[in-house]
Formats: C-alpha cells, sequence, structure tokens
C-alpha cells in the first residue's frame, strides 16, 4: 500500500457498463436462472463486459493507459445482448451478443495492440462480448426467454478491482466518453 492507502499495484480492466434499463433487465434474468440453476449472483452494481483486463498494473501506468483509450475510442455504437450461454468451466452463466459489433471489435483490437505495444501483459484469446451473471451455476435445463436487450454503449471505463469475501468490489478509475 502507498501512503495514502490506494495499492501501488491495482487490479484494473477495461469495461463497459450498462444503462439502467439494461441493469434491471439483467437483474431479472439473473434471477430467474438463480432460481433454477443455484450459484453465485454477479450483483447489478457489477455486471459488466470486460473489454480488456490488465491485471496488476503499477499505479504510475495509470496515465499511459489512459492515453492509449482516448485514442482507441471510436464513435458510440449500439450492443445488443440477444443470447444467454452457459459455460461448464466455473459454472457460468453469461448474457451475451451472439454477434459483437463490428466498432467493439476493433475497438477492443486497437486497445490489446496499443496496450501490449506499451509492454502490458495482454491476453490473446479471441474477445466474446459477455456479461457474466452467475458463476459455480449448474447447467440449466432450459434458457429463460427474453427479449434482446439493446445497450447504447457511449463510454468505457477503466476499473479497478479489490477482492473481498463477498466478491470482488470495483471502483471507476475514469470514463473515456465515446464521441457522438
Ligand atoms: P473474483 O475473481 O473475486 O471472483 P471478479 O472475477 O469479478 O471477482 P476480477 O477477477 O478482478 O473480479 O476480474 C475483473 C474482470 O476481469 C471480470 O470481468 C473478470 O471476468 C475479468 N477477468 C479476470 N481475470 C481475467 C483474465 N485472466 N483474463 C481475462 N479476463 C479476466
Ligand atoms: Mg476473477
Amino acid at each position: 500500500m502507498s501512503v495514502a492507502g490506494a495499492p501501488e499495484r491495482p487490479r484494473l480492466f477495461l469495461a463497459l457498463w450498462p444503462p439502467p434499463v439494461v441493469t434491471r433487465r439483467l437483474a431479472q434474468v439473473t434471477a430467474a436462472l438463480h432460481a433454477q440453476c443455484g450459484g453465485r449472483s454477479v450483483s447489478s452494481e457489477n455486471q459488466h463486459i470486460t473489454a480488456v483486463f490488465l491485471g496488476a498494473v503499477a499505479a504510475t501506468r495509470m496515465s499511459d493507459i489512459e492515453c492509449v483509450m482516448r485514442a482507441a475510442a471510436c464513435e458510440r455504437f449500439e450492443l445488443t445482448l440477444d443470447r444467454l450461454q452457459y459455460r461448464k468451466r466455473g459454472g457460468m452463466l453469461w448474457a451475451r451478443a451472439a454477434q459483437t459489433p463490428q466498432a467493439l471489435d476493433a475497438l477492443v483490437r486497437r486497445l490489446r495492440a496499443a496496450l501490449a505495444a506499451l509492454g502490458f501483459a495482454i491476453e490473446a484469446r479471441a474477445f466474446v462480448a459477455h456479461v457474466t451473471l452467475l458463476r459455480d451455476a449448474k447447467k440449466p435445463a432450459a434458457m429463460p426467454q427474453f427479449a434482446p436487450m439493446h445497450w447504447p454503449v457511449d463510454a468505457l471505463a477503466l476499473v479497478r478491482s479489490t477482492p473481498g469475501h463477498g466478491g470482488a468490489r470495483y471502483e471507476t478509475v475514469f470514463r473515456v466518453p465515446l464521441a457522438g
């Protein structure tokens, strides 16, 4: 810990945070799935899409990350969550976009390339736009039906994650607005 109490190597990720209308709809789907499959629900205030996971990073590099985010930022775009997916590994239930929007795919590619060029360790896995709703859940016998959720994406956030007993606590460090 630094003198001020902030970690010197905070755990960071870049994320999209849903608007309240999507958060409310996700809460309904999460509750329906939890009733059927158990597991640990991700709380409404924690539900998000991770664009890039950075992990533990020296706090002094935050300005570099901000520069990359500003340079990579695109125009606003819309994302549609229209599919639920179960992942056996970790018993995860996701709400995802059946099709990742081209603008988001390109944004993630620019962010990964610029961050990797600065020496950050960036994952190489294909990007899948998803919100984790539950962990350690059983496989649902049938997925609940829901109408597609339209999410206008107007900002990219740098988020600090602090591990805790009841799950991680997230704090937005700053948001970079998307033009539009
Ligand atoms: P916890 O790990 O305490 O259960 P969490 O997974 O919500 O909580 P973090 O591990 O800090 O919290 O992760 C923050 C975000 O980054 C989450 O969206 C998580 O899925 C994602 N993430 C974590 N680790 C990785 C990783 N190695 N690669 C890609 N994304 C990751
Ligand atoms: Mg985790």
